[in-house]
C-alpha cells in the first residue's frame, strides 16, 4: 500500500516535470513523516525511501536516533521543515542534514555558532513568506538579499535555496501565483549573486503545481502515509 502510493506520486512529479520541460530526475521527494510511527517509517526505509521530513525536532530526534540504531546501514537524509526556535537550534543541528526554515539574522547566527561547535557546515534553505495569509512563519522577501549578505560571511552554514508554503486552497491552481514568486525572487537573488539551486515547495495537495513552476524538493506527507489525525499547518 506504501509502496502503491509511491510509485503513484513518483509517476505523478514524472509527468508533471516533463510537462513543464524539465528533467524528473531534478526534482526530489521528501517524505514528510511527522505523527508518523516508527513501524510504518521502517516499512518507508524498507521500500526505498531515504529523504525525511519532519516539523519538530523533538520527534524528529526520537526517529532520527531510533533509526540510526536500528538500520545503520541505510544512511539517511533528515529535513527540518516546521519553525524552529533558537533554543532548539542546537539540536536541530545535530539532527538534521537541511533546515528549510530559516527566517531571521538572529536564528541563522545561533545555527552557525553551533554548528561551529559540532564541526559541521549546516546546508539550510530560507523560507519566504510570500503573503499574509499564509503561515506566521517566514522571512519577508524584503529581507532575503540582506540575509543572504549575513550569511556569506559565515563560515558554518551554507543556503541551498528557498522555501516557501503558501495558504491552503482546495484548487492548486490557486496557489501556482505563489510558487512562481518564490522562482522569481531565486531568479532575482542569483541576478545579485547568490547560488540557490533549491526551491522546497509543494505538498499532498499542490506538488504538481509547484513542480511545474520549478520546485526542486516537495515536501509529501498525507498522500504517502493517509490523513494525519490532527492536521497542523
Ligand atoms: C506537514 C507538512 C508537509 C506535508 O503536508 P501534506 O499535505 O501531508 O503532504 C509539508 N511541509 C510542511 C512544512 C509540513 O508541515
Amino acid at each position: 500500500m506504501l509502496i502503491d502510493n509511491i510509485k503513484t506520486i513518483y509517476r505523478r512529479m514524472s509527468y508533471a516535470a516533463m510537462r513543464a520541460g524539465r528533467d524528473p530526475l531534478d526534482v526530489r521527494l521528501i517524505a514528510v513523516t511527522k505523527t508518523v510511527d516508527a513501524e510504518t517509517l521502517r516499512q518507508a526505509v524498507e521500500v526505498g525511501l531515504r529523504e525525511f521530513g519532519e516539523n519538530r525536532v523533538q520527534e524528529g530526534r526520537e526517529k532520527v536516533l531510533r533509526l540510526r540504531e536500528e538500520i545503520p546501514d541505510s544512511p539517511l537524509t533528515w529535513h527540518l521543515i516546521g519553525h524552529l526556535q533558537r533554543n532548539k537550534a542546537g539540536s536541530a543541528v545535530e539532527l538534521f542534514d537541511l533546515i528549510h526554515s530559516v527566517d531571521s539574522p538572529e536564528l541563522v547566527e545561533v545555527i552557525n555558532r553551533k554548528a561551529e561547535t559540532l564541526g559541521k557546515r549546516q546546508r539550510l534553505l530560507i523560507q519566504v513568506k510570500l503573503s499574509d495569509e499564509e503561515s506566521k512563519y517566514g522571512m519577508l522577501k524584503e529581507n532575503l538579499l540582506p540575509l543572504l549578505e549575513l550569511l556569506k560571511g559565515m563560515k558554518n552554514v551554507k543556503a541551498e535555496g528557498l522555501m516557501t508554503i503558501p495558504p491552503f486552497f482546495d484548487n492548486p491552481e490557486v496557489a501556482r501565483p505563489y510558487f512562481r514568486k518564490l522562482r522569481q525572487l531565486r531568479d532575482y537573488a542569483e541576478e545579485e549573486g547568490f547560488i540557490l539551486p533549491e526551491l522546497s515547495m509543494g505538498m499532498t495537495n499542490d506538488f504538481e503545481v509547484a513542480i511545474e513552476e520549478g520546485a526542486t524538493i516537495v515536501r509529501i506527507g498525507t498522500a504517502i502515509f493517509g490523513e494525519r489525525q490532527k492536521e497542523e499547518r
